[in-house]
């Protein structure tokens, strides 16, 4: 049996004995005319630089890209060369690039006129269908089957689902989708503004400029706001390039040659002197002081935030709120969970973005802002916090609908999640469907008609119920999870954490805390002891868009052609 399988493989790979040689970027790859890029050749063994010409439509490279690549005859310290050129620029066209055996075709696209003075992108990070409808219910409430109300992010003129795998995995991590929009280029999880070479360095990949860099190239403003540790993969893939996502000083680093006009969420730990009260930085420069020299204001409470916003006179503002990420906004209205104590003081995402829309916007040539509510993600299994924050980007989102219409619409806003949870709405949880009260709870699951409608009180003006712990509330559950216990109930106390570290480093098992909780049950999971929480999954996405340009988004998209439609807004490879 085992040769049966074997052969037919083995002889697809014989096909193409050059198939180790790589280049960079990637077959197939759509490029921005007048964005930068490297370009790198490697060669799958040692190599004199004459060995394998390297042709451009059938012309010597260095000839089309106008100098010629450093050759690095051991990459590495190993048998393998490569030849390597940074900062490419091409016009618009189709390029064939031939490497021996090997060879890959680019698409380089110019864009028409600017239509958008502004692009505003909204990322609701690993936001699924589930917690949108979740956040429609609560929010709205829903009456003989019609829900009483529109979600700002649905209510857009347009709208797309966009694909999200990356170049190495059908499952994409906020990493390498967020460079996806960024860059419009492919990368592989972990990774951002780079394509993943083979060399260890995380720093030397390929880099592909990201739309940071263009719209500060462009004199235009960049603002990049968040509420989980603004050196986090999807706000730093904004600007950044790295091939590991985890190197969050050299991130802050990266930030600061960058310098975005307006920086803010969590993550005050990497901007600390190593010695520094509460520092994760592994050296001792002091990233706040320097960009404090820099002409920064810096912030770190809502109160100071809304000082700033106010203050016509603030040019570029940093605004750090809390150690690591921010807290969300379950725990910070209501519950008072997670590090509200510590950090009392937190601005709303609505308050961030009301204040980046202020700052940036007194640049006359016009901004990009990226806005994360980015908990979403992090609250795997914590689906009542997920569908709050999944609340305050909507009212981030209509908050900036109207200041657009004010404005005469001139901006485009796209709202996007990067990558889906495996999460799903399978009816509600009824405390009143039995009144045994030795029933499991499971047998409290109400499905079909049985389901119903939730209770929750009716929200406050920011659309939010004062409470989750209602006798009927929405079941959400996922597909995809670590063993665990099931409570059927919300955590009131803390974030829920579902696995905790077991006695073999590096797995995890069900955390015991919830064990005594009435009714818990124990779920035994479907992933390896390695995860500790649901994973992402590779379910298309949905695109809303309003605004100059929108009229791009529809259909079926890949990610990549997110940033197509925001520098084709913003006219950024314009050739006339
Ligand atoms: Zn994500």
């Amino acid at each position: 049996m085992r040769a049966i399988v074997t052969l037919p493989v083995a002889a697809f790979f014989m096909l193409s004995p050059a198939g180790a040689q790589t280049i960079y970027p990637l077959d197939r790859a759509d490029i921005l005319a007048a964005a930068r890029f490297d370009f790198k050749v490697e060669f799958p063994g040692l190599q004199k630089p004459e060995a394998t010409p390297v042709t451009i439509n059938g012309e010597p490279y260095a000839k089309v890209l106008g100098r010629a690549a450093q050759f690095v005859e051991r990459e590495d310290g190993k048998d393998q060369s490569a030849l390597i050129l940074r900062d490419v620029v091409l016009k618009p066209g189709t390029y064939k690039v031939q490497a021996g055996a090997a060879s890959v075709t680019w698409n380089v696209y110019s864009t028409g006129p600017r239509k958008a003075k502004n692009v505003i992108l909204f990322i609701g990070d690993g936001l699924s269908p589930a917690h949108r409808i979740g956040a429609r219910l609560l929010s709205k409430g829903i009456a003989e089957g019609k829900s009483l109300g529109k979600l700002a992010i649905d209510d857009m003129p347009h709208m797309a689902l966009v694909a999200t795998a990356g170049s190495d995995s059908i499952i994409t991590d906020s990493a390498n989708s967020a460079s996806a929009y960024a860059t419009g280029h492919k990368s592989a999880v972990n990774a951002m503004g780079v394509y993943a070479d083979r060399t260890a360095n995380p720093f030397d990949d390929p880099k592909v400029e990201t739309i940071g860099e263009l719209v500060k190239r462009h004199n235009m403003a960049l603002g990049i706001v968040t509420n989980t540790e603004s050196q986090d993969a999807t706000p730093a893939a904004m600007a950044t390039h790295t091939r590991r996502r985890s190197t969050y000083d050299q991130i802050v680093e990266q930030y600061f040659d960058v310098k975005p006009d307006v920086l803010m969420g969590g993550g005050l730990a990497n901007f600390l002197p190593g010695k520094a009260d509460g520092s994760k930085r592994k050296d001792e420069t002091d990233y706040l002081a320097k960009f404090k020299d820099a002409g920064y204001r810096y912030v770190s409470t809502a109160t100071e935030l809304s000082a700033a916003g106010a203050d016509a006179a603030t040019g570029k503002l940093l605004g750090l709120f809390a150690l690591g990420n921010m807290d969300g906004v379950l725990d910070r209205k209501f519950l008072k969970g997670g590090t509200v104590k510590k950090f009392p003081d937190q601005p709303d995402l609505t308050d961030q973005v009301k204040t980046s829309l202020n700052l940036l916007s007194k640049n006359p040539n016009g901004f990009f802002l990226m806005v994360e509510s980015g908990l979403i993600d992090k609250y795997a299994l914590d689906f009542d916090r997920a569908v709050y924050d999944t609340i305050m980007l909507d009212n981030a989102v209509r908050q900036t609908k109207e200041w657009a219409k004010a404005r005469g619409d001139d901006t485009l806003i796209l709202v996007v999640s990067d990558h889906n949870h495996p999460n799903s709405l399978i009816g509600t949880i009824n405390d009143d469907m039995k009144t045994t009260p030795n029933v499991p709870m499971r047998e409290r699951v109400g499905t079909y008609e049985k389901a119903g409608f939730p209770n929750y009180p009716a929200p406050d003006a920011e659309g939010y119920p004062n409470r989750v712990d209602v006798s009927r509330r929405i079941a959400i559950f996922s597909a995809a999870a670590p063993d665990y216990y099931e409570t059927f109930r919300p955590k009131l106390d803390n974030p829920n954490l579902p696995a905790v570290e077991g006695k073999e480093k590096g797995t995890y098992v069900a955390n015991e805390q919830y064990k005594d909780v009435p009714g818990a049950m124990l779920r035994f999971g479907n992933l390896p002891a390695m995860m500790n929480a649901s994973v992402h999954s590779g379910e298309d996405v949905i695109l809303t868009a309003i605004g100059p340009g929108s009229e791009r988004v529809h259909g079926s998209m890949d990610n990549t052609e997110v940033f197509r439609v925001m520098v084709e807004a913003l006219g950024l490879g314009n050739s006339e």
